[in-house]
């Protein structure tokens, strides 16, 4: 296929912080809400991959009145809708922490205050096949990559849930969803593990991309190339969140 196949495109974009109004809410299920905001600072809004972030500015929870400790939270651009100067982002809830305490007071009308996406790593719709892991902080990107991705080609997506949480995407791809619930396990690691010893990774030249909590996101990259010897330059994996750490992330290398 020549040597352009498969070659990653790196995009910068201009840093610029912009004040966006809250213009919608919805509920998509009981644990993940998604917010529309519109602003005229929109107007040359980009972003370039379905895994870029925007830092969202929030006031410290029980930070103080002048907005001193403000502090900040990355978060996916799961949509942009130019023509309507709208962007969505979902929200996975969980028990604390500024995003989450915003998520669930906010109001339309409401403002917050975002930066980026600072730039963009784009990987090539020209693999053979897709598979997306992760879990709920990593569904808006999932979900992002999985409509955006060309007709027909296979992509499989196994996401893990509390219970009962599917979602569903419009997509010109051939979608297979794995939705796994948790039922009440505390181990991430182990669920992916095990329903991924079931699956075998199709013929061809895949791309495996993975986000999830840090240490459950290291122990699948593992099991994708080590276990099932899928080759490292086609995996990619984040940390979205760290347990037990307030806004931490990780790039998970070697
Ligand atoms: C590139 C990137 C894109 C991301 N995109 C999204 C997105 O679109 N939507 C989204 O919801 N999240 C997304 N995240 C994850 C999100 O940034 C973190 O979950 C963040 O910690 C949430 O901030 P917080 O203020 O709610 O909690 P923090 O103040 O950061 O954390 C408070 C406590 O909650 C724990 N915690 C954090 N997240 C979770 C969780 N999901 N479940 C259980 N405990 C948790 C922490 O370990 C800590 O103990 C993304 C992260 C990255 C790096």
């Amino acid at each position: 296929m020549g040597l352009q196949r498969h070659t990653t495109a790196r995009v910068r974009h201009e840093l610029r912080r912009r004040v966006l109004t809250v213009s919608s809410t919805e509920l998509l299920t009981p644990r993940m809400l998604r917010f529309g905001f519109t602003s005229p600072d929109l107007h040359d809004f980009a972003s370039a991959s379905h895994d870029d972030h925007v830092k969202l500015f929030f006031p410290a929870v029980g930070g103080d009145a002048d907005g001193r400790e403000s502090c900040m939270r990355d978060f996916t651009p799961r949509r942009f809708d130019r023509s309507q100067g709208t962007l969505i982002i979902d929200f996975a809830l969980h028990e604390s922490g500024p995003a989450t305490h915003w998520a669930t007071s906010a109001q339309i009308g409401d403002t917050l205050e975002i930066g980026g996406p600072r730039g963009s790593t784009v990987v090539p719709d020209d693999f053979d096949w897709y598979l997306l892991i992760g879990d709920e902080t990593a569904l808006p990107a999932i979900g992002r990559r999985v409509e955006e991705l060309r007709a027909d080609v296979p992509v499989t997506t196994f996401v893990l849930m509390e219970a009962d949480e599917i979602l569903d995407f419009r997509t010109k791809a051939t979608w297979t969803p794995r939705w796994i619930a948790r039922n009440g396990s505390p181990d991430d690691a182990s669920l992916l593990r095990t329903v991924l010893a079931d699956y075998a990774l199709p013929n061809g030249e895949g791309f495996v991309w993975i986000a999830a909590e840090v240490s459950v996101a290291r122990s699948v990259r593992n099991y994708i190339i080590e276990d099932l010897g899928h080759p490292r330059q086609w995996t990619k994996a984040a940390g979205y969140w760290k347990r037990g750490h307030a806004d931490a992330h990780e790039k998970i290398e070697d």
